[in-house]
């Protein structure tokens, strides 16, 4: 299942118009890979309460026909796999292709819902010429104007139909994610973990049943694995590799409750593990740090795990109260403390906190540290409580919330991990109006 809404199409067509106006260019998280395509994005968004990523696929730019034709199918095959609804755009402008033709040969094959959407219907004369399009013979066609948003709420009133939001599925057992860029060692840890239970596919409820979702039951700790090992073997091209590996971690973000994002201790944190670190935070899913291949590091003196780990917690900054730990899967170093480390998130993440304790805690705090004035008001504090969400959430009532500076914010929030223990938890403090 997964809650990924890709949008394909030939380039050109208005895919990345849509695609801002849903998620917006300030939360869009790019991706861009040297090569023939254009930049891959992909980023939050929220619709009737529904939760989801959506991402652009992007289109090729050169290439000849040929390589151009086979890549857009190969990029075609990669969404059906992975999302769970497509959009499939075509432009109302130019009419039918025939690239559009042999994409949609590929789409109506799939099980998986695919929604047709005409783009560039501007006016009432365009949307008389796009009855054409019915003739691709989708069930689900919407003519829309991803310039202005003509009819794309519509539309995604049916998309999100399909979406389930995965945090809040009653999961008895708690989901953890491997993930990471290619060869960074996430197949070695999982079959490390998995050993001769790999492949076992549980029926527990709310894990979706699906190849890539193991259960894991020894040494006292119980859990479900989400690997996205086993990408490779399905292509060759470099490109194909990235996208999938794109998609793939996407996708196991979003089904899982703690990610365990692997680097490889040569390489350090780079851009696109930014990019899942900022995804994982944005969806409100814990996060453990694995830095692999430690064996590698020589002069462990000069490079020490001290100044590594800060480095890397400066480039995460503010998000950074987050364990960092540094493993070697080949010679078996500190694997089991990596997942204790993220059972310890996924309690972290399941913390719940008495209203009453939070008061006797806070309204000192506050008190101790009052809020700075804005334009010489003063917020004053009622009282705090914990939200009833998957995740930490921390609302205080407060006279006027617009009273409330940033900083303060921050202040309160850095407090509620030096008293309670959220480390590797995105929390959320809300400042909510009461008089
Ligand atoms: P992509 O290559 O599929 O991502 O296409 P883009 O989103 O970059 O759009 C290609 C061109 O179509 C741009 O010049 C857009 O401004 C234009 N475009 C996108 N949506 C609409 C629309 O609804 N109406 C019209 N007239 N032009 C659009
Ligand atoms: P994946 O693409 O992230 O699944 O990476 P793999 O698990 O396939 O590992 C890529 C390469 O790194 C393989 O050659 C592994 O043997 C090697 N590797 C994995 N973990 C370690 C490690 O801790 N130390 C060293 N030196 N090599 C490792």
């Amino acid at each position: 299942m997964g809650n990924i809404v890709a949008i394909v199409g030939r380039p050109n067509v208005g895919k990345s118009t849509l695609y801002n106006r849903l998620v917006g260019e300030r939360d869009a998280i790019t991706d861009d890979f040297s090569g023939v395509t254009r930049d891959r994005k992909y980023g939050f968004c929220e619709w009737n309460g529904k939760r989801f990523t959506v991402v652009d696929t992007g289109g090729f730019v050169h290439g000849s026909d040929d390589v151009f034709e086979s890549a857009i199918r190969q990029q075609v095959r990669i969404a059906l796999e992975e999302a769970a609804v497509v959009i499939f755009m075509v432009d109302a402008q130019t009419g039918i292709t025939d690239l559009d033709d042999s994409m949609a040969k590929l789409l109506r094959r799939s099980t998986k819902p695919v929604y047709l959407v005409v783009n560039k219907v501007d006016n009432h004369r365009r949307l008389l010429e796009a009855n054409e399009f019915y003739s691709m013979g989708f069930e689900n066609v919407f003519f829309v104007a991803s310039i202005n948003g003509t009819g794309t709420g519509d539309l995604l009133d049916e998309v999100v139909e399909h979406i389930e939001n995965m945090e809040e599925l009653e999961t008895p057992l708690p989901r953890f994610a491997i993930v990471g860029r290619p060869n960074v060692g996430k197949s070695s840890l999982t079959n490390a973990l998995l050993e001769e239970d790999r492949n076992i596919v549980t029926p527990i409820a709310g894990t979706t049943r699906d190849p890539t979702h193991s259960h894991y039951n020894k040494y006292g700790k119980e859990f479900i694995l989400i690997d996205t090992a086993g990408i490779r073997k399905k292509t060759k091209v470099e490109e194909d590799l990235e996208f999938y590996s794109v998609m793939r971690a996407i996708r196991a973000v979003e089904n899982s409750d703690v990610c365990l994002l692997v680097i490889d201790a040569k390489d350090g944190l780079e851009s696109q593990d930014q990019n899942i670190i900022r995804l994982a935070q944005k969806r409100h899913k814990g996060l453990v740090i694995l830095v692999n291949k430690w064996d590698l590091v020589q002069n462990k003196e000069t490079n020490t795990p001290r100044d590594y780990e800060l480095a890397i917690r400066n480039k995460i900054a503010p998000f950074n109260d987050v364990p960092i730990l540094f493993i070697s899967v080949l010679e078996k170093q500190r694997i089991f403390q990596a997942i204790e480390a993220a059972m310890e998130v996924h309690e972290n993440r399941s913390r719940r906190i008495k209203t009453s304790e939070l008061n006797d805690t806070f309204l000192p705090i506050i008190e101790q540290t009052p809020p700075p004035s804005v334009k010489g008001r003063y917020p004053k504090f009622k009282y705090v409580t914990q939200l009833p969400t998957p995740y930490p959430s921390f609302a205080f009532f407060v006279n006027n919330p617009n009273w409330v500076r940033d900083s303060y914010v921050q202040f309160l929030e850095n407090k509620l991990r030096e008293t309670y223990n959220f480390t590797g938890v995105p929390i959320e403090v809300y400042m909510r109006s009461k008089t």
